[in-house]
């Protein structure tokens, strides 16, 4: 039986790009569904995060004129991450599998029928990665790259170059809404689902109208949230500096003293300098001891689910 497909686009205020992206999705349906690839009733899922402009009034037009168009829309702006979570929520059990786009197009629509034909394969999460980001100023380019490297190095598992452009299957969708934690980092949380991936790669290319609706706070925000979602390791590392500063005391403490005892210091000096060192090494590994206690606080309140089951046989 051919899959039927949803494709959810998260919109925010972006009237100047709406019109042409609705055109672009539909025709694409069209065309995958006379290449037999697609059930007929498949659609786009249009979700309008609290827009301020024409935004939702295009969407609602657009779905009067084709009912391939589907929308919902938001009472306040409640970010993109949340926009991707309410539009897959909605079409959980009205799909076989759902792919979320931005609705610049920045990602290549066209990459959309190899994930179909991926997922048809027998995978169950597709990820779109960005082959070239010539696109991109150097300076979006560059932060995004150091961010990977910096998630890497704290241990949270990420698809390298690979944002929100992606296919899950219905499975796929139902793992997800195990993840009981309000705040979702999408990309981290898709790779730890288990399920069987593959990788989609395309060029990135210029947004076509409108601005940018992640500017450098909203970036810098995302990035926190991709790692503090994930792992309390920075809290650790506050421990093992207060340590590393306890060891440096040792050494600093040896020096006052010497110097004290050549009697090269002023009076007062040596005992300032000995509780300074020993007091902030100490401060800091107790903040780190806290640290961790609220680091498991952390992992709990998440009820995050505790495995994932690949395959049974049963
Ligand atoms: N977006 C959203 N809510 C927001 C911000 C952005 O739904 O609060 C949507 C936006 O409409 C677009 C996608 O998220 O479809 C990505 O935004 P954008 O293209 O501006 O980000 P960039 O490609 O510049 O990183
Ligand atoms: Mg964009």
């Amino acid at each position: 039986m051919l899959p039927r497909l949803a494709i959810v686009v998260p919109c925010y205020n972006e009237q100047e790009v709406l019109p042409s992206t609705l055109r672009t999705l539909t025709a694409l349906l069209l065309r995958m569904d006379s290449d037999g690839l697609i059930a007929p009733d498949s659609y786009v899922l249009c979700v309008d995060d609290g827009s301020r402009d024409d935004t939702w009034s295009i969407i609602c037009g657009a779905h009067k004129d084709n009912p391939l168009v589907k929308g919902i829309s938001f009472a306040h702006n409640s970010g993109h991450q949340n926009a991707l979570i309410a539009g897959l929520n909605t079409v959980m059990d009205r799909c076989d599998c759902a792919v979320t786009i931005d609705a610049d197009l920045q990602d290549d629509p066209e990459a959309i029928i190899k994930m179909v034909k991926e997922f048809r394969q027998g995978s169950e999460i597709v990820f779109g990665v960005r082959s070239s980001r010539d696109s991109d100023t150097w300076f979006k380019r560059t932060s995004a790259r150091c961010f990977y490297k910096l998630q890497k190095a704290m241990g949270v598992e990420t698809v390298y170059d690979h944002a929100d452009f992606r296919l899950m299957s219905n499975r796929a969708i139902h793992l997800l809404g195990e993840y009981g934690e309000s705040n979702m980092y999408l990309r981290g949380i898709v790779v730890r689902i288990g399920l069987p991936t593959a990788v989609v790669t395309y060029p990135r290319t210029a947004r076509m109208a409108g601005e940018t609706k992640y500017p450098l706070s909203r970036m810098l925000s995302l990035s926190i949230d991709g790692i503090t979602s994930f792992t309390a390791k920075p809290m650790r590392y506050i421990f093992y500096l207060g340590f590393i500063l306890l060891v440096i005391d040792v050494i600093v403490a040896i020096w006052a003293l010497l110097s004290y005892s050549h009697g090269h210091t002023v009076s007062g000096w040596t005992s300032l300098i000995l509780s300074v060192w020993f007091l902030g090494s100490l401060i800091l590994m107790s903040i780190g001891v806290v640290g961790e206690y609220i680091g498991k606080i952390f992992v709990e309140v998440k009820h995050r689910p505790r495995y994932a089951i690949r395959e049974e046989l049963f």
